[in-house]
């Protein structure tokens, strides 16, 4: 490699930067484990870095792209969801943006699976319980009761890579399965899924039959025990079908009150304060929660009312915090690996120089994709 490239890295990813140095790149990485300010990445991009590493916490829009012009060749993001980099911006400046889609798909979903589960049956309760020395005899219904998945029909918002690996995981669980998504229908992944399903009943693995079909939006609110959310957050204008607030207060009331909402999306898709209500009211049964309009989640926010708290699952926006997928250097396993893969197509010109057939680049329209 002729040119000696210079990247700036926002928060460290671990080893797959030494991918990039033994490659003879020059790294700098922000070594705070918060986002650095706004100010430094103008400063790091202004002072010619070829690169940018970037995570969801950082905003990447025509001012980086501007402090940038002519240098600045690529920004590499380490998540699916990239929200914080407005498209717009980097098609005007002709700047592609990569993410690391597909790798974190399973953990994601995984996740979104076991919140369902551990908000149903109250685990976090239960081991309070315990904990706390509460925990003073077996009873059939005393202190509570919690509520089955299996069994049960989950409604999957958003059928993209998530959603449709979170439908994986609940039909092992014999659950009937309503879809939503009006942008993008997998009809044929919901033949095979029903194939399975039938299977197990044919074969005597699951009791009852069940099944999977689309449906539209009310539909599915009106008739699920639960709702995963599974959107990328798009604001009005970005889409036709936007998902800000998505969860409002004339949509949550459309659940039923023994329902249950987890959302892994993006925080803004559900509207904290019609949540916050639609719980102290009881109009729905519970939500788990991974992400927030504000993260980290304020002290102050409705979310924390003790009130609710037993109802309330908070995660830390943790979906894809495992081991191989946020760390792997394999671009095939983990998401590190997989964004510093997606700064070295667009850099060194893989691909013959097409940033449109770069596997890992999400602006293919602005370069004739
Ligand atoms: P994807 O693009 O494959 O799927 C998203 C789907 O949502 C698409 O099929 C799209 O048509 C659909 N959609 C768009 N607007 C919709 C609407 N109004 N109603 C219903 N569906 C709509 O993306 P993905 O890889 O499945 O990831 C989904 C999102 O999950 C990401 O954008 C990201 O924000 C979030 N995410 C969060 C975590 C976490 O750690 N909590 C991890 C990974 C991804």
């Amino acid at each position: 490699m002729s040119k000696k490239f210079r990247v700036f890295a926002t928060c460290d990813i671990g080893e797959s930067l030494d991918l990039l140095r033994r490659r003879g790149y020059e790294i700098e990485v922000y070594p705070r484990p918060e986002a650095p300010p706004k100010q430094l990445i103008l400063e790091k991009v202004q002072s010619g870095i070829d690169g940018l590493i970037t995570t969801l916490r950082d905003s990447i829009d025509a001012e980086v792209f501007e402090a940038g012009k002519g240098k600045l060749k690529v920004v590499a993001q380490i998540a699916v969801g990239f929200d914080n980099i407005n498209r717009a911006d980097a098609n005007r400046y002709k700047v592609p943006f990569t993410h690391t889609a597909d790798v974190l798909t399973e953990a994601t979903a995984e996740f979104a699976f076991f919140m369902m589960g551990s908000l149903a049956r109250r685990m976090w309760t239960a081991e309070h319980l315990t904990r706390d020395n509460q925990w003073g005899y077996w009873h059939p219904y005393l202190p509570f009761l919690g509520d089955e998945v299996t069994g049960k029909t989950v409604a999957v918002i958003g059928t993209g890579r998530i959603g449709l690996a979170f439908i994986k995981k609940c039909i092992g669980f014999d659950m009937n399965v309503l879809c939503y998504d009006p942008a993008y229908q997998n009809h044929s992944f919901v033949k095979s899924v029903q194939e399975i399903q039938d299977l197990r009943h044919a074969h005597g693995l699951a009791k009852e039959e069940s099944w999977t079909k689309y449906v539209e939006f009310e539909e599915a609110l009106r008739k699920a025990d639960f709702v995963s959310v599974h959107v990328p957050l798009l604001r009005e204008g970005e889409s036709p079908t936007p998902t800000y607030h998505l969860f409002n207060e004339a949509t949550l009331r459309l659940m039923k009150s023994t329902a249950y909402l987890v959302n892994t999306s993006r925080g803004p898709v559900v509207s904290e304060a019609a949540l916050a209500r639609a719980l102290r009211e009881n109009w729905i049964a519970g939500a788990a929660l991974d992400v927030y309009e504000k993260e980290p989640l304020p002290p102050d926010s409705p979310l924390r009312d003790p009130v609710i708290a037993d109802r309330c699952r908070l995660m830390p926006h943790f979906a894809s915090a495992a081991r191989i997928t946020r760390l792997s250097t394999d671009p095939e396993k983990g998401m590190a690996g997989r964004c510093v893969q997606g700064l070295v197509d667009v850099l060194e010109g893989n691909y013959g120089g097409h940033i449109e057939k770069m596997p890992y680049v999400v602006n293919k329209e602005a370069f004739g994709g």
